[in-house]
């Protein structure tokens, strides 16, 4: 199935993104996860591209097993970074063998950091845009690119940042994944301001719940801007009870969902980090119906 069809479908997705895992123990709990959030019967799954060597490799086994072993439908995602055209060609044959036919296409980030010199492989690509064509030119995928509500750090403004986004659409893209947020407005501001651009493309919101004030703490890194103040104001109150800010962040997460979909986003995309109690809490929160879990 084309994840861009599903998402245009009127009836909203809900997916899950996980990353591959760093040793034995790593795979055992993203295994344990997988089988555990299967039971919710979601939409697609997304593996993320890691920054380099074994991790990229355990991507594509790991999309493999979920194409293979699972019910699920697998997206992969993949970045330009360290990669020759010829290295990317490759990659996307390997999914495309393993029955691999979405792909999140991102530029990724050098090794030095988000805002590091980006030094383009002397024989790979330079922008996602340019991804998404050879992608799009290597088979039959349905691709899918990343939105920024807060607009990328390296853009100089969100007009600049909602120029390329078009670009990228236009190159092919069929949907976008935006980074995580956690104020809904942000979410709306970033669809208006592509609309406005004359660019229907859909954007998945995508949530990530605040299970620890640690993730406050790193929300500027994670999501490109400050925790919204409001909010954090609240966290404040019981941070030193752990438990009630993991309540409250799952509650927060569920009605922020809940207000996405109430203001027509085409699903939500949650980042698991290969857990599944949290996604499976605020799942509950949304549909109203109990999880099983094995
Ligand atoms: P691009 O769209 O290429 O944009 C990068 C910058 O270049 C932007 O500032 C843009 O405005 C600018 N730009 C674009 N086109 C042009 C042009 N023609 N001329 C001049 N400037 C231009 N990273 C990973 O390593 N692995 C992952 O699996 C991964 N998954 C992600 C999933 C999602 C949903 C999101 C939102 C991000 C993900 N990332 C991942 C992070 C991503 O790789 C970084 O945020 C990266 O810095 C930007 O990628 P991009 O695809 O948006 O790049």
């Amino acid at each position: 199935a084309s994840i861009g069809d599903l998402i245009r479908h009127p009836d909203p997705t809900f997916s899950f993104e996980f990353f591959p895992p760093r040793n034995a123990e790593g795979e055992q709990v993203l295994w344990q996860t997988i089988r555990e959030l299967e039971q919710l019967r979601p939409s697609f799954v997304s593996v993320t591209y890691g920054a380099g060597g074994t991790t990229r490799d355990l991507t594509v086994e790991v999309t493999e097993r979920l194409a293979t072993e699972t019910t699920m439908l697998p997206m992969a995602h993949l970045t330009a970074v360290d990669h020759s055209v010829r290295e990317l060609r490759h990659v996307v044959g390997r999914l495309a063998s393993a029955g691999v036919r979405n792909i999140l296409a991102v530029r990724g980030d050098p090794k030095s950091g988000v805002n590091g010199e980006w030094i383009k492989h002397p024989e790979g690509v330079l922008y996602a845009e340019d991804l998404v064509r050879l992608v799009k030119e290597s088979g039959d995928f349905s691709v899918g690119v990343a939105a920024f509500p807060y607009k990328h750090p390296r853009s100089r403004d969100v007009e600049e940042d909602t120029k390329f986004f078009v670009r990228k659409m236009k190159a092919g893209a069929d949907f976008a994944i935006t980074q995580m947020f956690f104020d809904a407005d942000d979410y709306l501001r970033l669809r208006d301001r592509v609309a406005a651009a004359g660019c229907e493309a859909p954007i998945v919101p995508c949530i990530m719940p605040v299970v620890a004030m640690g993730t406050i703490a790193r929300s500027a890194e994670l999501s490109g801007a400050p925790f919204p103040p409001a909010l954090a104001a609240e966290f404040e109150k019981v941070a030193a009870d752990p438990a009630a800010v993991r309540r409250l962040g799952i509650d927060q997460a569920g009605e922020l969902c809940q207000k996405l979909l109430r203001e027509g986003a085409p699903g939500i995309h949650f980042i698991t980090f290969n857990r599944s109690t949290a996604t499976r809490e605020v799942w509950q929160n949304i549909t109203g119906v109990r999880a099983h879990a094995a």
